[in-house]
């Protein structure tokens, strides 16, 4: 088949329309590179939106103690040491500034009674943190993005779908891909490629992300030689919606449980206070009463368990279950109408009580709710550099979710918000910088190469059906390497993988280029394979319980001495995997943001 090819041309081209994305594209722009921006859903829809209780940075607005000092170490702690320190210091640092900006661009968060901006409590932060709007934060984010996005002379390319990326000798100098509308194939000459697109919670079957969570970007930039970072890590968000089935998977915002929200097992019994892990017993308030003083606001309280880091919290949830005290359809009862007066809850979490209401029948005002693990971020992504966002392939860059590093082995609330901003502005400079100095050559052989890979579903009149086998991945995943694996479990997985990948090579979507959902998903579930074998490769590899990855047959909490990354590359045929040692926080470093001991060693 000879398809038809639109060819454009820019410096700098920006993978995703998520806020890492737009960020990236709105620097890249100022830094004067001509920049184009592609989403393979509309402007303004991108995943980003979903985004609810709050955005972390250290303003010190409510509590003035705060700084980035603190910021950091809390980080460090969530992520169980196993962060980039480099990337966790730069976050901690330009978050406030990043946040300065967005609102001089026209965002407009919530403010305290004095006039500053309010911040709310999340888990594993010291201090009342998020800067939010009620629990709308994304959609805000977006819209002021957005508004400054367009306004900066970036052209926009929605609805358009990248399905690989073209080298020209070892650099990335383009990409192509296809319009969802009418199937018509595009390629694109870049300077450089700043990937940003997102997580890949559709590999699993209860997840609270959107259909755009395919794991695309980190699949193409693998293809083109990049490095995987700890794929292993991917997080289970203790509180999805369990029941009704209407908003299953659904996520509630960890602002519930910052909000006083409260976690009872089927006995009625506030069990979070037996889960309180060694390492944050001297911050979490060990009794109901000092709970309620703390949510009263009183002097010294220390935090509720309610709001441990989110590994502890879902593998609670998951615990309380697996000993017969789960809720009627397999989670806990969340419950914060005890807890805060209706009209607090509804001014407050105003979102959140109109989507349970409309879509499920549910009264947070007034009832508890039941809730349980649902996956939701992606720690682990493309290898970067901590200062300048570059991946390990020339002319190729990543940010947000898409990228590695920052997180470790679990992600704090609140983190990517301003993780995609902080590397978002990274990456445009960067990409813009590298793109300049550059003129490579977008090869029409490899070009025609790519269309032709991607237009082999439309060819094939009968094969495998793309969403069964989606929907066999999805159980494969859960099963196998969910919120806890074992060996067995894993081995089974990677074996199922090997014999997925063969039959995906095989998957059919008759009926033309226009309007083919089934398409879109074969070419996805290429993609969704890809990153499925990194995670389980890298889960097996990792003989240890560390953060979101919970191993019932190595049950240690985070094995003694050095730990190391697992660092995977695809290599045409399968996915290779190499160790790599974790650098830990150099001694200075700790001691000034008084870590009181050195990563990794803990
Ligand atoms: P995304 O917003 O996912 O954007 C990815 C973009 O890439 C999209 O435009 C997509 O269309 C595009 N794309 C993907 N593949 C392709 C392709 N092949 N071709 C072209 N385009 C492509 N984090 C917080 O810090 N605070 C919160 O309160 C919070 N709440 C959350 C609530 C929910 C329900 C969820 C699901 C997540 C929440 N998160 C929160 C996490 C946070 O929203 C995400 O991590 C973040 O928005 C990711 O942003 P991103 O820009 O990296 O990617």
């Amino acid at each position: 088949m000879s398809a038809e090819i639109t060819n454009h041309e820019c410096d700098v081209l920006v993978v995703g329309a998520g806020g890492a994305g737009l960020r990236a594209a709105i620097e890249a722009s100022r830094s004067g590179a001509r920049t184009a921006i592609v989403t393979k859903s509309l402007l303004g829809k991108a995943h980003t939106v979903m985004a609810e209780g709050g955005a972390a940075a250290a303003m010190g607005h409510v509590n003035s103690d705060d700084n980035w000092m603190v910021h950091m170490r809390d980080t460090l702690r969530g992520g169980k040491f196993l962060n980039n320190w480099r990337m966790a210091r730069i976050h901690a640092q330009e978050a406030p500034d990043r946040i300065h900006e967005l609102e001089e661009w026209g965002a407009v968060f919530d403010r305290t009674k004095a006039g500053q901006m309010s911040q709310r409590d999340f888990g594993g932060h010291t201090f009342t943190r998020l800067v939010h709007v009620g629990d709308r934060t994304g959609l805000e984010l977006i819209r002021a993005l957005q508004d400054k996005g367009i306004h900066s002379g970036i052209d926009v390319l929605p609805e358009l779908t990248i399905t690989s990326l073209v080298r020209d000798g070892d650099r990335v100098v383009g990409a192509v891909g296809y319009l969802r509308g009418d199937g018509s194939f595009h390629a694109i000459r870049a300077g450089a490629v700043v990937i940003a697109s997102g997580g890949l919670g559709k590999i699993y079957k209860t997840t609270s992300n959107s259909w755009e969570c395919t794991g695309d970007g980190l699949a193409l930039a693998a293809r083109a030689g990049a490095k995987l970072l700890d794929s292993e890590f991917v997080q289970f968000h203790p509180t999805g919606m369990c029941w009704p089935p209407s908003v299953q998977g659904i996520l509630v915002t960890e602002g519930v449980r910052g909000e006083g929200g409260i976690l009872k097992n089927s006995e009625g019994k506030r069990f979070m206070f037996d889960y309180i892990p060694d390492l944050f017993r001297e911050d979490t308030a060990d009794t109901e009463q000092e709970a309620r003083d703390w949510l009263a606001g009183k002097e010294g309280a220390r935090r509720p368990p309610e709001l441990l880091t989110r590994d502890v919290v879902a593998k609670a949830i998951r615990s309380e279950v697996h000993a017969g005290r789960g809720s009627p359809h397999g989670g806990a009862w969340l419950d914060v109408a005890s807890m805060r007066t209706t009209a607090d809850i509804e001014r407050r979490l105003p979102a959140m009580v109109h989507q349970l209401r409309e879509l499920g029948g549910v009264d947070i005002t007034r009832d508890p709710f039941e809730v349980g693990p649902t996956c939701h971020y992606t720690m682990g992504g493309l290898l970067v550099d901590p200062e300048t966002t570059a991946t390990t392939v020339a002319g190729l860059y990543a940010c947000g979710e898409a990228a590695a590093g920052l997180h470790g082995a679990n992600r704090l609330g609140g983190n990517s918000l301003t993780d995609l901003l902080v590397f978002g502005r990274r990456s445009g400079a960067e990409a813009a910088e590298a793109a300049g100095s550059v003129t490579g050559t977008l090869d029409a052989g490899l070009v025609e190469a790519a269309v032709r890979d991607a237009s082999a579903p439309l060819n094939r009149a009968d094969g495998e059906n793309p969403y069964a086998l989606t929907h066999e991945l999805q159980a494969l995943m859960e099963e196998n390497c969910g919120i806890v694996r074992d060996a067995e479990g894993m081995q089974a997985a990677k074996a199922g993988l090997v014999r997925m990948r063969e039959r995906a090579q095989d998957c059919s979507a008759p009926g033309g280029p226009v309007y083919n959902p089934g398409w879109h998903q074969a070419l996805a579930l290429e993609n969704q394979i890809l990153v499925a074998d990194a995670i389980v490769t890298s889960a097996l590899n990792r003989r240890e319980s560390r953060g979101a990855h919970t191993r019932t047959d190595f049950q240690d909490t985070e094995a003694k001495g050095e730990t190391f990354h697992n660092v995977c590359r695809w290599d045409g045929q399968a996915i290779l995997l190499e160790e790599v040692p974790h650098q830990p926080v150099p001694a200075e470093v700790a001691e000034e943001i008084s870590l009181g001991r050195t990563g990794g060693q803990h």
